[in-house]
Formats: C-alpha cells, sequence, structure tokens
C-alpha cells in the first residue's frame, strides 16, 4: 500500500444476505480443507486462459509472455500466494465478482449440504471464499490486463469488512496470498502443498510452479534456479486419438497408476455431442480383490480433478475400471444423489456403457484372436456389466464368451447351436453343463463327455451369478454342474431303466452303505437309481440348487442363509451294478435268517396295531380311548426295537464288508472328498483286495 493513497482506501461491507458468511463457511466446511487450493488455481488457470482467448481474437494485443501460474509458500509468515498473469481484476471487478457474492438462502442450503464442501462451494461459485476455511486474512492484489486501469489491493480479515484500495503491480495479473489461520498451519509447509497440487492440479492446462528444480551437486541435491512444473498441461485424453500409439496409452496408465500389471484395452472417449465429455478408459487385469480395485477412475472438470469416486456418473460395473473420465457438463459440485437423479449424467452414464460396448464389439470383430486371449480376464467386467445393465447385455450378450474344458470360445449363439442336438432333455430344455474345477470334477467331465455332451468351464468369480442370470434370461434352459447328479439325470432323456433290486433289498442295503459313510459335519443320504450295468457303481453328487445357494451365499448377498447348513450330497448307488447285486447277495446270505426272524416278531405287532387303528378309525382324537393310546404305543415302541435289531444287522454286516467301504471310497475319491487317514486306509485296503 503506498502512502498517498491512503484517502482513498474504501471501506466496505461484503455483499451477503446472511448476517455473516465466515463462520459458517469454517464450521461447515470442515471436510475437504484442502479444496481452498484448487479453487484458487482454477481461478488463476481461468483468468489465464480468458486472456490466451482475448489474444486470440485479437482484443489484446500486448506480449502474452510466461503464463505460469506461480504458488509459493512462506514458512516463516505463514503465507501462501498464488499468482498468475491473466486478465486480473479492476476495481469494480473485484466489486462485482469478488464483493457481491450471490448467497441467498444460504442458510437453509447449508444445513441441507452439512458435510458436502463440495456442493456448497460450487453452488453458490463460493470458490475464491473457501480460502477462509483456511485464513485468517486474504489479500488480493490485482492488475486488469487493461493496464490503464489502475492495480487494486483487496484485503479482509474474515469479517464481513473488506478494504479495496489502489496499489502498483507493475505486470498485468493476480496475486491472492494466503495468511494460514492458527488451525490451519498444517499448510504452511511445503509437501502439504505439493501432495494437494499434484492431487487436484496435475494435469491443469496452464503450468503450474512450486519450488525449484533440484539437482545433484557434490554429492548432495541442491536447488537450480529453474521452476518446478508439477504439471502435465497436455495430458492424453485431451489430445486426438489418431495422433497416439499403444505405448503413449499404456505409459499413461503407468503415470496413473504405477506398479500395477499393464491394463488389457483401453477405450478413448470423445463426445461433443449433446455434452462435451474426453477420458480414457482402461480394463485393467485383475483376477482377485474384486472390492479394492473399485473406485480407480478419476474424475476431471476441465482437466481440475475432482474426484475419484464416480458411483452415480457412470454405471456400477465401470466404476471396476481404471483412467480418467473429463467433463465440464457433469454437475460436479453438487450432492450424489442429486447427481444420480440428473438426466444429463444419466445421458452420460449410458453413452459411456454405449461407448465401452462398442469398442469391445470393435475389438471382437477385428481380432477375435486377441480377443479370445485377453477373454479369461476381462469377463469379470462384462458378465457385471450384463448383469447390473440392461443396456450392456443386449450389446454384450452378442460378443460375451464361454469356454469349455477343452479350452475353445463360444459366443453364447455358437454355444447354442453346438449343444442344440443333443443336451435337450425330454422336457426340452436346454442343459448347460459346466464345472467349477476341471481336475476335482475330472470323472464327472468323462462321464458327460463319453455321452457326447459338452461341459463349460465355469470357474469365474462372478460364475455363480452370472449362472443365474443367464437362465433368467436364455429361454428353456438350465445350468447344471456336471457333479450335481448322476450323468443319466444330468439331462433327463425318456427311457426308464427297470431296477434289479426290489425295494426292500435298496432298504437293507442303505443301512448297509449307510454304516460305512464317513462321520462328520457332512450330511450324505444313499439314493438308489437303476443304471446301466456299465456305469460306475456309485457316485456322490451334489444337488445344483443347495451347491448354488451355498456359493453365493459365500460372495454374500441374500443367500446367506445356505451359507450356514451342512454340505449335503447324495451317494447314489447303481442298483444295476454287478458289485451291488454281489453285495445284495452277501447281505442275504449272511443276514437273511436274522433279518426273517425279527421280521416274523414284528409281524403280529404291526396287525395287531393295525386292527387297533382300523377299530377307531372315524372317531376324533379325544374320543380315542386312552388304554388304545397306550396298547399303540406300546406297539410301536417295540416294533422300532426289533427294526433297530435288524439295522443293527445290517449295520453289523456293511461295517465289515471291505467292498463296501471300498465303493463308498472310490466315490468319495473321485469328489476329491477322501484326504489323510482315510485315504491312507484305502490304498493300503486297495493292496489286500488285490
Ligand atoms: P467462480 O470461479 O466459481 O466464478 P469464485 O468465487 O472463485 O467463483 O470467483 C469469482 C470471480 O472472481 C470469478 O468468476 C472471476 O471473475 C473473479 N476472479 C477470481 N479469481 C480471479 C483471478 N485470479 N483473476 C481474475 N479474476 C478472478
Amino acid at each position: 500500500m503506498e502512502k498517498g493513497k491512503e484517502k482513498e482506501k474504501e471501506k466496505g461491507k461484503i455483499g451477503v444476505t446472511t448476517e455473516n458468511i465466515f463462520p459458517i463457511i469454517k464450521k461447515f466446511l470442515y471436510s475437504d480443507h484442502e479444496i481452498f487450493l484448487r479453487e484458487l488455481i482454477s481461478n488463476a488457470v481461468d483468468a489465464t486462459q480468458k486472456l490466451k482467448a482475448m489474444a486470440s481474437m485479437g482484443d489484446y494485443k500486448e506480449e502474452l509472455g510466461d503464463m505460469t501460474i506461480r504458488v509459493k509458500l512462506d514458512k516463516k509468515k505463514k503465507t501462501l500466494t498464488v499468482t498468475d498473469s491473466g486478465i486480473g481484476m479492476s476495481a469494480e471487478e473485484i466489486d462485482k465478482y469478488i464483493n457481491q457474492i450471490a448467497f441467498s438462502s444460504a442458510e437453509d442450503f447449508l444445513e441441507k449440504y452439512k458435510n458436502q464442501a463440495n456442493s456448497i462451494i460450487g453452488h453458490f461459485g463460493l470458490g475464491f471464499y473457501s480460502s477462509f476455511m483456511v485464513s485468517k486474512k486474504v489479500e488480493i492484489v490485482s492488475q486488469s490486463c487493461d493496464t490503464k486501469i489502475p492495480a487494486m489491493r483487496w484485503s479482509c480479515d474474515g469479517t464481513p469488512d473488506y478494504t479495496l484500495e489502489e496499489t502498483t503491480r507493475g505486470q498485468r495479473g493476480t496475486d491472492v496470498i494466503l495468511h494460514f489461520d492458527k488451525d490451519s498451519e498444517e499448510f504452511a509447509e511445503e509437501s502439504r502443498i505439493e501432495g494437494i497440487l499434484k492431487k487436484y492440479c496435475r494435469f491443469l492446462p496452464i503450468p503450474i510452479a512450486f519450488g525449484k528444480e533440484t539437482e545433484w551437486k557434490d554429492g548432495k541435491s541442491v536447488e537450480t534456479d529453474k521452476d518446478k512444473i508439477i504439471n502435465d498441461t497436455n495430458p492424453l485424453w485431451t489430445r486426438k486419438p489418431v495422433d497416439l500409439k499403444d505405448e503413449d496409452y499404456l505409459e499413461f496408465y503407468h503415470k496413473l497408476y504405477p506398479l500395477v500389471e499393464d491394463p488389457l484395452f483401453n477405450i478413448h472417449l470423445n463426445v461433443d455431442y449433446p455434452f462435451h465429455l474426453t477420458g480414457i478408459l482402461y480394463f485393467p487385469k485383475i483376477r482377485n480383490n474384486f472390492e479394492i480395485q473399485k473406485n480407480k477412475i478419476q474424475l476431471y472438470c476441465n482437466q481440475v480433478f475432482v474426484t475419484d469416486s464416480v458411483e452415480g456418473i457412470v454405471p456400477e460395473f465401470l466404476t471396476l475400471l481404471h483412467g480418467v473420465i473429463d467433463s465440464p457438463d457433469i454437475p460436479l459440485n453438487v450432492s450424489r444423489s442429486y447427481l444420480q437423479s440428473d438426466s444429463n449424467v444419466k445421458k452420460i452414464a449410458a453413452h459411456i456403457t454405449k461407448k465401452v460396448a462398442d469398442r469391445l464389439q470393435e475389438i471382437f470383430k477385428n481380432d477375435r484372436e486377441q480377443f479370445e486371449k485377453k477373454w479369461d480376464d476381462l469377463k469379470i467386467f462384462i458378465e457385471y456389466g450384463m448383469m447390473t445393465e440392461e443396456k450392456f447385455y443386449d450389446q454384450a450378450s452378442k460378443i460375451a464368451l464361454l469356454k469349455n474344458t477343452e479350452g475353445k470360445y463360444f459366443t453364447l449363439e455358437e454355444y447354442e447351436s453346438l449343444i442344440k442336438e443333443n443336451q435337450k432333455d425330454k422336457n426340452g430344455t436346454l442343459v448347460y453343463l459346466y464345472t467349477t474345477h476341471k481336475e476335482e470334477q475330472f470323472s464327472f467331465i468323462e462321464a458327460a463327455r463319453a455321452k457326447g455332451y459338452d461341459v463349460l468351464m465355469m470357474d469365474g468369480y462372478l460364475d455363480t451369478h452370472f449362472i443365474n442370470h443367464m437362465e433368467s434370461k436364455l429361454k428353456n434352459s438350465h445350468f447344471v454342474r456336471v457333479d450335481s447328479d448322476i450323468i443319466d439325470k444330468l439331462i433327463m432323456k425318456e427311457e426308464k431303466r427297470e431296477s434289479k433290486l426290489p425295494e426292500q433289498h435298496q432298504r437293507d442295503l442303505s443301512q448297509v452303505f449307510e454304516s460305512q459313510l464317513p462321520d462328520n459335519k457332512t450330511h450324505f443320504s444313499v439314493v438308489f437309481e437303476s443304471l446301466n450295468e456299465e456305469d460306475t457303481p456309485i457316485v456322490i453328487t451334489q444337488s445344483e440348487y443347495m451347491r448354488r445357494m451355498k456359493d453365493m451365499s459365500q460372495l454374500g448377498g441374500s443367500a446367506s442363509f445356505y451359507g450356514n447348513l451342512p454340505d449335503h450330497f447324495s451317494v447314489v448307488i447303481n442298483s444295476n451294478h454287478l458289485l451291488i447285486q454281489k453285495i445284495n447277495e452277501d447281505k442275504e446270505k449272511k443276514c437273511r435268517k436274522d433279518l426273517d426272524k425279527y421280521d416274523e416278531k414284528i409281524k403280529p405287532l404291526e396287525d395287531n396295531k393295525k386292527e387297533i387303528e382300523s377299530a377307531n378309525k372315524d372317531k376324533k382324537e379325544e374320543e380315542i380311548q386312552q388304554a388304545d393310546k397306550d396298547r399303540i404305543a406300546d406297539l410301536e415302541s417295540k416294533i422300532k426295537e426289533f427294526r433297530d435289531k435288524q439295522t443293527a444287522v445290517l449295520k453289523g454286516f456293511g461295517s465289515k464288508h471291505k467292498l463296501v467301504k471300498q465303493l463308498i471310497d472310490i466315490a468319495l475319491l473321485s469328489n476329491n472328498m477322501l484326504k489323510g487317514e482315510d485315504l491312507n486306509r484305502f490304498i493300503k485296503r486297495s493292496i489286500e483286495l488285490l
């Protein structure tokens, strides 16, 4: 300030309708204090670009000179100065743009969006005033680009009172000087400021200097007099796709995300109409850590970083992608719920989805080989997208691939025609067979292939959900895991074979086999099927439905109830197999006598019970005489006693029968369920049996 100008100093109150906005700014905008710097630098960039625009239109005729924006920190004085060489402001402009803040109904709004500094700041054009979140005093020294107009110094100490006076600045441009308040002295640190600049200003279009470059001299790092520019003014997404090579995209990717694997594909977005949007999206290479990879897309508004949580702006499945999106048309400074309902944002989301699908289709068409090669990594995105975005499903279902156990890839359409002939069941349902583990389900896969069926690999992270989704989409189709039933029942065809084992014998044999089933948390139930004589004598299967529910519960979601149930398997015995017949004959030889003995005892008891029951059959429960009730209970308990004895006979027989044990173990083994000591015993027994 120059002495002679003291008398011209204008004093006034900042034009806000609320009593005093500063306490409000400080009180509510606590969460994101650091954005003050983004706001000041954005203003400096705007001022610089405005001048450049004027110059290009011939409205500004002087030299533009060096337009670098400079950020200077004075650690001692605890001040930060942002200097630009832009259009500057006259006294009138300062009055209009700085003093008269449009701040109507501020309090209502602030109350509503308390914790969202971003929303408030942008909404009210409070960009500049965010500096009061961290400052006890802010000064502006500005020389308009019209150098006939005097330079001005504006100063305000955090009350609505400001001062405005003439000063000299020499060159055109503006300095904004912040005097940090006590609570905000953390910002008077180079590393802090550099961190904020790198976060928000890394790709701004005007060079921003903070500090000096260093170099190694005599074994130590010394400052040079060269400005350290913290930003890349010409980031890749602002350039024309035709000028760029794969390496450029790769290099930019690694600049954004150091230390990650190369991405699979990239998509360069470049939209002019009906909104502006540029950006580069990458399909990253991920297989695990599904959750952790979210929120990697950075959102920019005219090259100013805004946020990296893009939910609501891009469709959910695309939040798994990496990259940048830049759009001046996304209303960035409003709340998320507003964003989600904004029609512009919806259009943008739909457009991005379409672009992504287009690009995938293009790769698929032009280079199917490459597409197939990358499919295993790519499929998580595509499946997720197909499940969550109807529009994306329509496009992606033409290029989504299914892989079979031989490693061949098919589109949905191709696959349907592959299996259409052979894999329809008697009701005309097309059955897609799949495996989740080629080794563990090997024998089932083999059995299916022996029948001429094809088996899909469904071992991806989302496959269980995807299968459910596809069943709701594909008409008359059903997915079944190869080990969820015996081969004849996986795809039920018409023919039905006679069982060589009468029902009574099946019941006996159930108990014989039960005596040797593993005694652990897993639940097994024995069932008989009349299969081919040559089919395996015994197979262990797990119902498709239960297994799928359990798998889904592991991924979280509504099926979690199933996760707590014990595993339930069926032990399917081929009643027509010779070995089963043989065990049955053995059983007859060794147990028949005893079984009959008990049957003889049971018979009169049952007859007696039936008699009493039929005498009482027309009576209501309360009309039946107590003596009859007691008698029935007594008969039942006697019958049970003899039946238990029969069971004991059968179990006694079964538990000593090596062949029974051997068959169960073989079935367990082919399901990868025979482990440790049991496996060891099996091997020993096998040798003995040889
Ligand atoms: P917004 O930038 O959202 O309009 P601000 O409160 O940040 O709101 O700034 C208000 C106005 O003050 C700007 O629109 C601009 O006209 C003026 N202004 C702010 N900073 C500068 C600057 N460094 N140079 C020139 N004019 C500026």
